[in-house]
């Protein structure tokens, strides 16, 4: 058997909660909350499921989930989707970005991705028989260089996918670097895919730029987010992609084959619970508070703390503490320290390894205080 992604192993999150689990450790690796959501979404649920929404929902998504996230863009971005036409509801962000590329990319096609990336992409890439063009993040930053995203554009490129705020580096992308961006494309033909999954994480009263807010950018993108982040259940792989009508009837056409409708339950709980903007509202305040926490009890340590603007990653310099590479470093402090962490180079194409590590700060306060009790010794 050829393999369609030869060297493509386990992913590094599974690899480390396993190892996690095995040896009892304080997981901080793969990016999950620890605690509950709130009690009311689960109410909902089997409100939903009692009264008979068990059927397969309409293939986009059920109607009153799609208005709530066409309302939701409209009062946040000031961009009004037809919640019809241009919204859809995915198993989550990862079927979502996969269904985006198999709809618009072909065979021989060039894909920029802005390395380090979240691990999917290259891969999903490589199913739809293209190219993934990695153009680094500028080093240490983490910033856009966007230079060399223009140098990359080439007649072969179809589409181009960001990450804003961004795993695993925690930087946010503000308004000028969408505007830059939208100035690129603007001569272009290349599309956006654009991964807002951790769009309510932004700290330190800076704005989370959806590429919805920009109607250049707006008219050639896909706006992906993932209700697992913003409502602590990851584990309901739910998620949404809004685009201009044409490109949704292309993504369309492949979901409707690739997962066809996503489970009908959980669509019903959370058009109820949307209708209150609170819990997505308070969400940047409730994940800045545990940012701080984490970093006040790491700031005695040897680990040099890089700057977390958003998402629920902080990620540390282990230079000071450790002589051992990324993934070495990582596999040793969950298996003598109790805390597990993913190495940066997970999401490099080459490895690349910079002496960084992410910890997930989406844990109860409990759990955050066992690991720093253990981290702060080092
Ligand atoms: N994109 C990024 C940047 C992520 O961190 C994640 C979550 N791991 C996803 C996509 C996938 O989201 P979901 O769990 O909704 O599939
Ligand atoms: N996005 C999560 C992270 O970065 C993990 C999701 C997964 O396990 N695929 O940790």
């Amino acid at each position: 058997l050829v393999s369609r992604l030869p060297t493509v192993g386990t992913t590094i999150f599974t690899v480390m909660s396993a190892l996690a689990t095995k040896h009892k450790a304080v997981n901080l690796g793969q990016g999950f909350p620890d605690f509950e959501c709130d009690p009311a979404l689960l109410s909902h649920v089997s409100d939903a499921m009692r009264s008979g929404h068990n059927q397969y929902p309409p293939m986009p998504g059920i109607a009153p989930l799609r208005e709530a996230i066409a309302s939701k863009i409209a009062a946040l971005h000031g961009h009004q989707y037809s919640a019809s036409d241009e919204i859809t509801i995915t198993a989550g962000a990862t079927q979502a970005i996969i269904t985006c590329i198999l709809a618009v990319v072909h065979p021989g096609d060039e894909v920029i991705v802005l390395d380090p990336c979240y691990d999917s992409y290259v891969p999903n890439i490589a199913l739809a028989g293209a190219t993934a063009v990695r153009v680094p993040l500028v080093a240490g930053t983490f910033r856009p260089d966007f230079d060399k995203i223009s140098a990359a554009i080439t007649p072969r490129t179809r589409a181009i996918i960001i990450n804003t705020p961004h795993n695993p580096s925690a930087s946010v992308w503000s308004k000028e670097d969408m505007l830059t961006l939208q100035a690129i494309l603007e001569p272009t033909q290349v599309l956006l895919i654009s991964d807002e999954v951790y769009e309510h994480m932004v700290f330190d009263g800076q704005e989370h730029q959806s590429a919805a807010r920009f109607p250049k950018l707006a008219a050639r993108a896909f706006v992906v987010s993932s209700f697992g982040k913003t409502y602590h259940v990851t584990g309901w792989k739910i998620g949404t992609v809004a685009a201009p009508a044409s490109l949704m009837a292309e993504f369309r056409k492949v979901h409707q084959f690739n997962v066809f409708s996503v489970n009908t339950p959980m669509q019903h709980a959370l058009a109820r619970y949307m209708v209150d903007p609170a819990p997505y509202l308070e969400l940047p305040a409730f994940y800045q508070r545990k940012r701080d926490l984490f970093r006040r009890g790491m700031s005695g340590s040897r680990f040099k703390l890089l700057p977390c603007e958003g998402t629920y990653f902080q990620c540390v310099d282990i230079s000071s503490v450790s002589d051992l590479n990324e993934t070495q470093f990582c596999q040793w402090l969950t298996t003598e320290v109790g805390v597990a962490a993913i190495p940066l180079s997970a999401f490099y194409g080459d490895s690349f390894d910079q002496g960084v590590v992410r910890f997930c700060f989406a844990k109860q306060d409990s759990t955050l205080q066992a690991a720093l009790e253990k981290l702060s010794k080092l």
